[in-house]
C-alpha cells in the first residue's frame, strides 16, 4: 500500500522532476532555516491551538493572557536562537522581528475580539493528525488545524498568515480541506449531518467558508487517485531506466526551488540531448578544460582527505594499541568523526568455498549467499579451521561524519 501526503502530490503537480528529486532520489535539500515568516506562522498557530485547547475544557483565557502566551513563545525562540548561535532570518530587510511580532498580535487581537466568548462551538480537536484511505491501495496522512462541532455541523478550520490574499491558490486550499474531510468522514460520519470547511486569512480578517458536498468530495478524491496512479506509473518507468519520465515544469516557483542548481532547465552542464546538441565546439572545449580541472581538484582533495584519515587511524591505534575498542569518537569544533573498525572477510575462491560449506551441511542455510556479507557465516556459524586460499581477513575502517549535537 502506498502512503502519500497532500504536499507530496502538490509537489508533483508543481513539477514532476522536483517530485522525483525530492521523493524518489531523496536528494538532500539545504537545512531548514528559521525565518521570521515561518516563526510568525508557527507561533500564531500554537497560540490559537492553546486558545482552543482551553476553550474545549471551558477555561477560555483572557485576551491579555493569550497575548502573554504569544509573546512568551517569541521570547523562548529568541533565547533558543541566542543559545545555539543561530539567527532568525528576516528576508525582507524593510522589516524587523518586532514588526512580525506586532503583526501576529494584531491577527490574534482581531480574531479574539471577533469570536469571543467562543460559546457556540464544541472543539473536537486541534492540530489533529489524520490518516485515511483514499482507496484500497492509497493511504493519506496530514494535520488539520482544528475540528469543531457547531450544532449538527462539523467544521474544519485552517489558519493562513499570508500577507497576500491568494486568488488562484484558494481553490487548492479548499481542495486540501475537502481531502481532509474524507478522513473525518471515515472517522466520525455518524456524528454529523453537514460538513463545512473554513479558511481564516488572518492578515485580512477574512473567513472563507464553504459547504462540502459528497459530489465535490468524490471529484477531488478521483483527481488525487488519478494523480497518484500517474506518479506510481512513472516510478515504475524510472526504475526501468526511463530517466526522463518525470518531466520538468517551469514556473515562477522555479526561482525558489531547492534543486535549481541541478535542474536541466537551468543548468548549462546537463545531459539533456537538445541542449547538448546546441553546444558550440568552443563551449565544449572549455567544458573539457573545466572537467579536467575539476577532476584534478577532486583528486588533490581526495589525497588530502586520505592523509587526514591516516592521521585519525594512527591516533586510534595509539589510543588503543591492543585493538580492544571497535568505535572511537574524535570531536571537532562543529563536527565529530566516528572511526569504527569492522572485521571484513572476503572469499577468494568461491567454488572451493561452496564445496566446503556443502560438506559441513551449511549450504542450505546460506544458499542465497551475499558475497559482500559472508562475515556472519565465518564469525558466527563456522568454527572450522581457516584455509587461506579460500578467504582473506582484513580490517575495514569506516569514517562517518556527523554534525555536532546530533546523536551518533
Ligand atoms: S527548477 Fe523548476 S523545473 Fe527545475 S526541478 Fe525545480 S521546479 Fe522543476
Amino acid at each position: 500500500m502506498s502512503k502519500y501526503s497532500i504536499s507530496q502530490v502538490q509537489t508533483y503537480v508543481q513539477c514532476p522532476l522536483k517530485y522525483r528529486y525530492k521523493y524518489v532520489d531523496k536528494i538532500p535539500t539545504p537545512e531548514f532555516v528559521e525565518t521570521a515568516d515561518t516563526l510568525l506562522w508557527s507561533i500564531v498557530h500554537k497560540t490559537l491551538e492553546k486558545l482552543y485547547d482551553d476553550v474545549s475544557i471551558f477555561k477560555t483565557p483572557s485576551k491579555e493572557n493569550l497575548l502573554k502566551f504569544y509573546y512568551n513563545l517569541w521570547t523562548k525562540k529568541e533565547n533558543e536562537a541566542k543559545e545555539n548561535w543561530w539567527e532568525i532570518q528576516v528576508i525582507n530587510k524593510d522589516f524587523t522581528i518586532n514588526d512580525y511580532k506586532h503583526r501576529g498580535e494584531s491577527y490574534l487581537t482581531k480574531y479574539y475580539d471577533k469570536h469571543s466568548p467562543f460559546e457556540d462551538i464544541k472543539v473536537i480537536d486541534t492540530e489533529m493528525q489524520i490518516m485515511f484511505k483514499l482507496d484500497n491501495d492509497i493511504n493519506f496522512q496530514w494535520f488539520i488545524d482544528r475540528l469543531d462541532k457547531v450544532w449538527n455541523t462539523f467544521v474544519i478550520s485552517d489558519y493562513k498568515t499570508n500577507k497576500r490574499l491568494p486568488t488562484e491558490e484558494k481553490d487548492e486550499y479548499i481542495e486540501q480541506l475537502t481531502l481532509y474531510w474524507i478522513g473525518i468522514k471515515q472517522k466520525y460520519e455518524k456524528y454529523f449531518e453537514n460538513m463545512k470547511a473554513r479558511l481564516y486569512f488572518l492578515h485580512f480578517d477574512i473567513e472563507d467558508e464553504r459547504d462540502l458536498t459528497s459530489d465535490r468530495m468524490e471529484q477531488v478524491k478521483q483527481k488525487y487517485i488519478n494523480l497518484i496512479k500517474e506518479i506510481e506509473d512513472k516510478k515504475t518507468k524510472y526504475a526501468m531506466w526511463d530517466k526522463k519520465c518525470f518531466e520538468t515544469k517551469q514556473s515562477p516557483l522555479c526561482q525558489r526551488c531547492d534543486y535549481l542548481s541541478i535542474c536541466p532547465l537551468f543548468n548549462a552542464i546537463n545531459t539533456d540531448e537538445e541542449i547538448v546538441s546546441e553546444l558550440s565546439e568552443k563551449t565544449l572545449a572549455s567544458l573539457v578544460d573545466d572537467f579536467i580541472s575539476l577532476s584534478n581538484q577532486i583528486s588533490d582533495l581526495e589525497k588530502q582527505k586520505d592523509g587526514l584519515k591516516d592521521i585519525f587511524q594512527k591516533y586510534v591505534l595509539k589510543k588503543d594499541p591492543n585493538n580492544e575498542q571497535t568505535d572511537f569518537l574524535i570531536a571537532g569544533n562543529t563536527w565529530n568523526v566516528r572511526v569504527s573498525k569492522k572485521t571484513k572477510i572476503s572469499v577468494l575462491d568461491k567454488d572451493k568455498f561452496i564445496e566446503k560449506i556443502k560438506k559441513l551441511w551449511l549450504f542450505d542455510s546460506y544458499a542465497d549467499i551475499s558475497w559482500q556479507n559472508v562475515d556472519k557465516l565465518f564469525l558466527k556459524d563456522w568454527s572450522a579451521s581457516i584455509e587461506d586460499f579460500m578467504w582473506a581477513v582484513s580490517q575495514d575502517i569506516r569514517f562517518d561524519v556527523r554534525k555536532v549535537n546530533k546523536k551518533i
